[in-house]
C-alpha cells in the first residue's frame, strides 16, 4: 500500500482489528520513509457494479463518493458514525446481491432513500430533496407526509432519541 502522504511503498501494518461484526476489517499503516500513519479498509466485494447514470453514462460505483454524498445529508445529524459506515455497508451489500452488474443511479437513489429514512429523517430529507431534485415545493411537502405518516410506528432498527418533555 502507497504511502498517501510520501508515496513510498514501503509501509507497514501495525495493526489489524475487524469492525462491523466482522465485515470490514480496519488496519492501521505506518510509512517505513516518513512515518505517516494512516488506516485502510478491507471489504468483501461481492461483484464489480457499474452505475448507469440518467444520462446513459456508465462509471464505476464509487463507495466513497456515496459516503461523501451521505456526510453532506448528514451534517451536524447526531448520527454516530459507526451507524453510517454499516448503513452504507447494507445499501453496497443489497446492490451487489441485486444479480445485476449494471445499476441505474434511480436504484442507487431509491435504495439509499430507503436506509437513510431509517436512520435519520433529517438526512433522509435532505437526500431525497436533492436527488428528487425538488422543484415544486408540494413535492417536498410529499416526502413530508411520508415521513409524518410512520411517526406512529418508528422501525426498529432507528430508534428515535429520547426526549423528556415537561
Ligand atoms: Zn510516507
Amino acid at each position: 500500500m502507497r504511502c498517501p502522504s510520501c508515496n513510498s511503498l514501503d509501509t507497514q501494518v501495525k495493526d489489524s482489528r475487524p469492525t462491523e461484526d466482522s465485515a470490514v476489517i480496519r488496519r492501521r499503516r505506518v510509512c517505513m520513509a516518513c512515518n505517516f500513519r494512516f488506516t485502510t479498509f478491507e471489504r468483501v466485494q461481492l461483484r464489480e457494479l457499474t452505475v448507469i447514470k440518467r444520462n446513459s453514462r456508465r462509471v464505476p460505483f464509487d463507495r466513497d463518493k456515496l459516503v461523501r454524498s451521505l456526510q453532506i445529508s448528514l451534517r451536524k445529524r447526531p448520527v454516530d458514525p459507526e451507524r453510517v459506515e454499516k448503513m452504507v455497508s447494507a445499501i453496497v451489500r443489497e446492490l451487489e446481491s441485486g444479480g445485476e452488474s449494471e445499476v441505474s443511479s434511480e436504484v442507487i437513489g431509491e435504495t439509499v432513500m430507503e436506509h437513510l429514512r431509517q436512520l435519520d429523517d433529517v438526512a433522509y430529507v435532505r437526500f431525497a430533496s436533492v436527488y428528487r431534485n425538488f422543484r415544486e415545493a408540494k413535492d417536498f411537502e410529499a416526502v413530508l407526509g411520508e415521513l409524518s405518516s410512520e411517526e406512529e410506528s418508528p422501525p426498529p432498527t432507528a430508534p428515535r432519541p429520547l426526549v423528556i418533555r415537561k
